[in-house]
């Protein structure tokens, strides 16, 4: 996959405890600049993602956030972002970030980063979508979702083709290379179940 403009980012609203995460953002956001790559996410300026919007625009890059009307207060909305899409619920906001990216990168993050990762996952397992999704396994932080889904596999709830869903890496620098190479999906192995 050579065409990527836009890429979603899905992180944590809260910075974390590692400093290694933020660094990991600000590279994120720094080396998306270099590359002419429009950030879009979730709109917030706290946490990993503020400082992965941040960094994108500092180094000259395009954001777009998407963030619903109820969340402006509590994630203090990025008003100098390129653009800020406020959407009317979770659902459409969702649904905007999914139809303006051509890849997904997920950093650290809590409870909203799982459910934004393991969405788009399905949707990837469903044949929605053929879109890269990379996970930035910084300092092994995403080992435990990784056990989780082989989990999954290993109790027959899923085909063991799942793991290819998603490419592991464990830097910024290499998430550019992850979505060149993203193998695609095997329609027949993913749906063959339904
Ligand atoms: P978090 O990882 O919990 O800090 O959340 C990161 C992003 O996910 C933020 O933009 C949140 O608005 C969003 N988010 C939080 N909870 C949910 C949820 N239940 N479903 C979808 N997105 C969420």
């Amino acid at each position: 996959m050579s065409d990527v403009k836009s890429i979603c980012v899905f992180c944590g609203s809260k910075p974390g405890t590692d400093p290694a995460h933020a660094e990991a953002a600000k590279r994120l956001g720094q080396l998306m600049a270099e590359r002419g790559i429009r950030l879009i996410y979730g709109g917030g300026r706290i946490g990993l993602m503020g400082m992965v919007a941040d960094a994108v625009m500092q180094a000259g890059g395009e954001v777009i956030g998407v963030i619903p009307d109820f969340l402006m207060k509590y994630e203090v909305g990025h008003e100098d972002v390129t653009e800020l899409i406020v959407t009317d619920s979770m659902h459409t906001r969702k649904r905007a970030m999914f139809d303006r990216s051509d890849a997904f990168v997920t950093l650290p993050g809590g409870l909203g980063t799982l459910d934004e990762t393991f969405e788009i996952t399905t949707w990837k397992q469903l044949r929605q979508h053929d879109k890269p999704i990379i996970l930035v396994d910084v300092n092994g932080y995403w080992q435990p979702f990784i056990d989780l889904a082989q989990r999954t596999v290993d109790g027959g709830y899923a085909h063991a083709a799942i793991m290819e869903l998603w490419t592991v890496v464990d830097t910024p620098e290499a998430v550019f290379d992850a979505i060149a190479a993203a193998p695609q999906t095997d329609e027949v192995v993913l749906t063959s179940h339904l």
